[in-house]
């Protein structure tokens, strides 16, 4: 206790015996949590409100103190636990995974103790390099052009790590519209183009750059058509972009998508790549790749074909955290000419002018995204990269993808099913049979196989062709390999909990 009667926290959270206790005790809750998914239900019944009832309405007065592990892992087990969905359970299928590993929670546990911010090279070269290497490291991992890079001579590219693909989405659509802007071009008349299939984080980012009041505002927007495959229309782009052109409008973005969220379709990113190329500069627009969870299949060398066309792009993001063993978050973004990005994005007070920054010859990620400070996420994928190696991901992938054809094998065999797409990777999407009656029975069995809660599979809404060659909206269930424990037994436990479902009816 110091003269004002505080106890100075200090290093007293990391004092040696408190701190090792503490890493004992998360350690053994860990392994017994993780451990406890083989058995334990995907989700759980809950009611809103629930978890917070069983929160005090006050903070406490008094904390535990660093004898209080046990209190506070209690409480995780009490109050946390019960309301979660349990995203690494190796039966849940739904939406796209979040794949971590050991190596990915011991980097992140590495990350918090260093607890630095890398906002600047100065403030913790460490961050900064590690960071440039790895985005390097995965560019070779990928596969992808030496545009992206850092290590090459006279680069002007390279990459960072962002939170998110939509955080990937909006810098790319600023430092598009900043390039745009550097060719004396109109800001107000910038016009942005993706798929109907595209996620919706392309929407979104440019409702955030001002560009969309809603969704729904078409006024900058084009969601381009997509074909039978639900793969972006080429021509049907060009032509958007034409017209755009002739009416005086400013094509600023194109966005592709390598695996949409729905069904996991690849635009043909080559097409599309050597078409705009053909636009004089400087009208031809920035073209960003949205490879967010397929992307993550590149490193086998099998699968790169998605990513063909990618020496077009200006940008390009992956992200690990869904399907690459790399807790979350980690998306990998890249770009071809890193000053637009910066450009976009800097901004220095007073208070960071530093000599290293004003020489020039460093990386300051500060001016690669909205934030300012920002984690040490690098440490977490190098310990993932140095755990597997190159192979171990790539086998990782492999299993999942023999594991996915599995289920597609039984969706093929079981006659009230339908695949109403190819199978992309760890995707299999399906429908139950019924001409008029498919969209109910496909939403029922999608319900009552979640409902008995040994599995989680998820549903979207896509257009579909039905046999008069019409196309129109329909439900299909999406079933997507990725969860890091999962195996044959955890897929013929999901066909087993499908066909239970389907024998007692869907009606
Ligand atoms: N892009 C695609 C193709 C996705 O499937 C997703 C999410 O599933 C996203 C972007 C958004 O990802 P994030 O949550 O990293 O923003």
């Amino acid at each position: 206790m110091d003269e004002t009667g505080f106890t100075p926290i200090g290093l007293s959270g990391y004092r040696g015996d408190s701190f090792l206790n503490g890493l004992n005790a998360v350690a053994k809750w860990a392994l017994g949590y993780l451990d406890s998914l083989e058995d334990r239900d995907v989700s759980q019944e809950i009611t809103p409100g629930e978890i917070l009832s069983k929160l005090s309405e006050e903070p406490p007065l008094e904390g535990v103190g660093p004898d209080g592990w046990d209190q506070l892992l209690g409480d995780v087990e009490s109050i946390v636990e019960p309301g979660l969905v349990h995203w690494q359970s190796p039966r849940f299928f739904a939406y796209f995974p979040c794949s971590a590993s050991m190596a990915g929670v011991m980097g992140e546990l590495v990350s918090s103790v260093l607890n630095v911010n890398g906002m600047l090279w100065s403030t913790s070269p460490s961050a900064t390099e590690i960071e440039m290497r790895m985005m390097d490291w995965c560019a070779d991992l990928f596969g992808l052009p030496d545009q992206f890079r850092f290590d090459r001579a006279h680069s002007i590219g390279g990459g960072c790590i962002q939170g998110t693909a939509s955080e990937a989405a909006l810098a790319a659509l600023v430092a598009a519209r900043r390039r745009m802007i550097d060719q004396g071009r109109d800001r107000t008349t910038v016009t942005l183009y993706t798929s109907t299939q595209a996620h919706s984080s392309i929407v979104k980012a440019a409702m955030v750059a001002g560009l969309a009041d809603t969704p729904e505002d078409g006024s900058r927007v084009r969601l381009v058509p997509t074909d039978g495959q639900l793969r972006m229309d080429p021509r049907a782009l060009m032509d958007a972009i034409r017209c755009d052109i002739d009416a005086g409008l400013t094509p600023c973005f194109v966005s592709t998508t390598q695996g949409t969220t729905s069904t996991g379709a690849c635009d043909p990113l080559n097409e599309i790549g050597e078409n705009l190329a053909e636009l004089r500069e400087p009208q031809r627009p920035w073209l960003h790749v949205d490879a967010a969870w397929a992307g993550a299949a590149a490193v086998c060398p099998e699968h790169r074909a998605m990513l063909a066309g990618v020496e077009h792009a200006d940008s390009l993001c992956i992200n690990p955290h869904k399907w690459l063993l790399t807790n979350f978050d980690c998306d990998l973004f890249w770009v071809r000419d890193r000053r637009a990005l910066t450009d976009s994005m800097s901004i220095t007070p007073a208070y960071l002018h530093n000599a290293s920054s004003e020489d020039g010859g460093v990386i300051d990620y500060r001016d690669w995204h909205v934030p300012l400070g920002r984690r040490m996420r690098a440490i977490k994928l190098w310990f993932v990269i140095r755990h597997f190696g190159v192979e171990g991901l790539r086998a990782h992938i492999r299993h999942h993808i023999e594991l996915a054809k599995l289920f597609e094998a039984f969706v093929e065999g079981e006659l009230r099913l339908e695949q109403v797409f190819e199978r992309v990777l760890g995707l299999v999407c399906f429908r139950v049979v019924g001409g008029t009656e498919a969209d109910g029975r496909t939403r029922r069995l999608i319900e009552r196989v979640n409902g008995r809660r040994r599995v989680m599979i998820s549903q979207t809404v896509v257009p579909l062709m039905d046999g008069a060659g019409e196309t129109r909206d329909g439900v299909i269930a999406r079933v997507a390999v990725g969860s890091t424990g999962v195996d044959r037994r955890h897929i013929e436990e999901l066909i087993r909990e499908i066909g239970t479902v389907l024998d007692k009816g869907v009606e």
